[in-house]
């Protein structure tokens, strides 16, 4: 079986999710096997096995951290030069993406881009992408090369499949040419102590119903009683009553908790294409007929800035 290359992020915490979810999806299409930048550690390598990796390439490019994506590109153009997989998965994050491209163009392969599936169709790649918010499916075959395929996160559920990885340690030198862009400093960005949006169990988002910056407090405090992340519609974003960064959609992120709260949001077709696959959707919402109850689980109707404080009043009895 041919080799799926699937390129990992990792941070101090472990392998993220959405990088599990690849190994997931890439056993549709041969043998997972994992590129990872930097030295692995054992639990690490453990974790990757346990999602399915036969193998971890471990990339060992002397002074590459001090450059953006051209020397991952570069390493990981020599690991499928030597490998030859049948495709190469990157999560479609801005590194991702970015990575990816510059695979495709150096390897002179086809891309698919914001993939929500692969799979195999007489030996050629198929990605399957969702557009025009959510209301279409297209899929497109690569037709030549290795197929590289950056896949959303949260599309697949990521499903362990025990393997035991073999590492390799790769050497490479990065050329003069990928030294173009460096990176001057680095500031870590300050912690709100809540989950990553895009890898979180439990969401809590709030729309326009909120009323205003000082009203979308009352998110972040539900959200807090949950230990959920925070989310929010791009009408929220757009007002600067949240960051950016917190918005759920079409042209923000794309999220499938457990569970996810819906607060002050009407269910645009557009806000919906970021959270439809969520397994539990409770929408609170002062009007009845808003769109968001027709994909709900549970619904109340009522006003946010009433119903979310008993629930976190009742959250808190119960935690005792
Ligand atoms: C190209 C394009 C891309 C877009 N991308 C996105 C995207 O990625 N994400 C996104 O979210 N939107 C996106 N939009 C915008 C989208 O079309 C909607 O305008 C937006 O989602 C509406 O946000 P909202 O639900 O917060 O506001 P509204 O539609 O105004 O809804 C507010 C809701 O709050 C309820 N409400 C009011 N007060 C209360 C209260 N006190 N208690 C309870 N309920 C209350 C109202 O009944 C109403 O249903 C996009 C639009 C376009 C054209």
């Amino acid at each position: 079986m041919s080799e799926v290359l699937v390129l990992a992020e990792t941070t101090a915490a472990g392998v993220r999710k959405p990088s599990l979810e690849l190994l997931t999806a890439a056993r549709a299409l041969g043998e997972p096997a994992a590129v990872v930048f930097g030295a692995a550690d054992d639990a690490v390598v453990a974790q990757l096995g346990e999602y399915g990796a036969t193998k971890v390439y471990t990339v060992d490019a002397p002074g590459a951290g001090e450059y953006l994506s051209l020397p991952k590109a570069e390493a990981v153009v020599q690991i499928a030069q030597a490998s030859s997989p049948v495709a190469i998965l990157a999560t479609s994050s801005p590194e991702g993406k970015d990575v990816a491209a510059r695979v495709a163009v150096r390897l002179d392969s086809g891309i698919i881009t914001d993939a929500v599936s692969v799979a195999l169709d007489g030996g050629a790649v198929v990605g399957t992408q969702s557009v025009f918010a959510g209301r279409w499916l297209a899929r497109s075959q690569v037709v030549r090369g290795p197929a590289v395929v950056t896949m959303r996160p949260n599309a697949t559920s990521a499903e362990p499949a025990p393997a035991s990885a073999a590492v390799e340690s790769v050497s490479v030198a990065v050329s003069e040419g990928a030294k173009g862009a460096k990176v001057t400093s680095r500031e870590a960005k300050v912690s709100t102590g809540r989950p990553e949006l895009t890898d979180a169990a439990l969401v809590v988002a709030g729309g326009r119903g909120v009323g205003s910056q000082e009203g979308f407090a009352v998110i972040e405090t539900t959200a807090d009683a949950l230990g959920a992340a925070v989310g929010a519609s791009r009408t929220v974003t757009d007002q600067h009553w949240a960051p950016h960064e917190l918005q759920v959609g079409q042209t923000g992120k794309t999220v499938a908790p457990s569970l996810y709260l819906a607060a002050g949001i009407s269910g645009a077709i557009q806000h919906r294409a970021g959270m439809q696959s969520s397994k539990t959707i409770v929408v609170v919402n002062k009007d009845a007929k808003a769109p968001l109850f027709q994909i709900a689980d549970f619904g109340v109707v009522g006003d946010l800035h009433k119903v979310l404080p008993a629930l976190v009043d009742e959250v808190g009895k119960r935690k005792g």
